[in-house]
């Protein structure tokens, strides 16, 4: 079975996972905010974010 695979552009440039506005995470969390529903897009972040310069604890 072959693995989803998609190019994700992205803006946070200070993400340890951010080049040239495209993610290089291996894969990607995205979760909705606050209570757990997302209404618009808004209401959604990536969960796999990494501050710049802060090792990753695991590699997804
Ligand atoms: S992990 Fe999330 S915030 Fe970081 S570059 Fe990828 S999409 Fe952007």
């Amino acid at each position: 079975m072959v693995a989803p695979s998609m190019k994700v552009k992205c803006g946070v440039s200070n993400c340890h996972y951010w080049h040239n506005n495209y993610c290089t995470a291996k894969g990607l969390e995205v979760n909705a905010m606050g209570d757990g529903h997302a209404d618009t897009s808004d209401g959604t972040c990536c969960t796999t974010f990494k501050p710049r310069g802060q090792m990753p604890t695991a590699e997804m």
